[in-house]
């Protein structure tokens, strides 16, 4: 209670000899697994994204936590409730504004909340407003279209500037188009492409072959009347960028391998069998860490040597690269935090 670091029960006593201080706040927290809702069933996602409604989710809060507090007094490990009126009142006002502070699994639960994905905003194409489109105009007809150059009759884009009519790229899983509205714009440099078929009153997918992306043209209404097209009376008839992205993604089964839909894993536990919590796109540091932890040399150095390191540990541990790391290497490496 004299420096706010916090430490585990099996380093207390080497804490306690090295600096003296005696007095600490014990927080244990006792995991309680909430019970499954069964009646939530997975719906089709029509949405790229990650976590949030109509995208793709993430597993559920499976535990929560009670907390029990009380001081503990070193050396003879003495140990009172807290709250108590056996405590000195300014003890129990340190105890009280420490446990009123945000603790790092608050935090967690924070970056938790965080740890979700909106998809990609569209940008406004930077060629929307002054586009160069052509005279005289040509006349497309509400429906009918294909191809100018194979006769593909689906996955069309009208070219915005000349209103040239061709099919999209072949996707790498073979289906698609011809690749030929990406050639035109090869040649002619005509920026923007709505996907015909996907035009409502309300969206489109537009695609600038300049910019490499899907962009917003907020002058698309105004784009297409030039051809004789009236947006409102288009039908929506074809998917759009983000359904086929979304049909993908399912169809290929990432999402599902990621999660090992479908398959009896076997629990496991113990030394080196500890996972980390993704916090938010920290997977992938996750997964280098585990790969160094498996590395003897790394074993050797962090977690064999673990006591001689927390003992000659700077003051300020939090802020000492080989302490974090021992610390990471007894969580990863001891089983203590993977028991069943
Ligand atoms: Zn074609």
């Amino acid at each position: 209670m004299n420096t706010f670091l916090g430490i585990g029960k099996r380093f207390l006593q080497q804490y306690y000899e090295k600096t003296g201080h005696g007095v600490f706040l014990k927080i244990q927290r006792l995991r309680k697994e909430i019970p499954k809702d069964e009646s939530n069933t997975a719906e089709k996602p029509t949405k790229l994204a990650i976590g949030v409604e109509g995208g793709f989710q993430t597993d559920e809060k499976r535990f929560e936590f009670e907390e029990k507090t009380s001081i503990v007094v070193l050396p003879q490990w003495y140990e009172v409730p807290f709250p108590s009126d056996k405590i000195s009142d300014q003890l129990q006002l340190s105890a009280t504004m420490i446990l009123m502070a945000e603790d790092a699994a608050k935090q967690e639960e924070a970056a938790a909340m965080a740890g979700t994905w909106e998809g990609e905003k569209l940008r406004v194409s930077k060629h929307a407003e002054n586009l160069l489109q052509l005279e005289p105009a040509k006349k497309i007809p509400p429906s009918g279209w294909k191809c100018e150059r194979c006769g593909l009759t689906t996955n069309l884009w009208l070219n915005l500037t000349d209103g040239s009519i061709l099919c999209g790229r072949r996707f790498f899983d073979g289906s698609g188009g011809n690749n030929h509205a990406l050639e035109y714009y090869q040649e002619v440099k005509y920026p923007l492409a709505v996907k015909l078929g996907t035009i409502t009153a309300t969206s489109a997918d537009v695609f600038s072959y300049d910019e490499d992306d899907m962009v917003e043209d907020p002058y698309l209404a105004k784009h297409l009347a030039h051809f004789g097209i009236n947006i409102a009376a288009l039908e929506k008839t074809e998917k759009t960028m983000t359904e086929l992205e979304i049909d993908i993604n399912q169809k290929i089964g990432e999402w599902d391998v990621i999660q090992e839909a479908g398959s009896q894993l076997k629990p496991v536990s113990g030394p080196g069998y500890t996972g980390m919590r993704n916090l938010g796109n920290s997977c992938y540091m996750n997964s280098v860490m585990q790969v160094l932890f498996n590395i003897p040399d790394f074993q050797r150095r962090y977690f064999s040597a673990a006591d001689q390191i927390v003992t000659n540990a700077p003051n300020s541990p939090s802020s000492d690269f080989n302490t974090q790391m021992t610390k990471l290497a007894a969580g990863l490496l001891s089983g203590i935090y993977s028991k069943n």
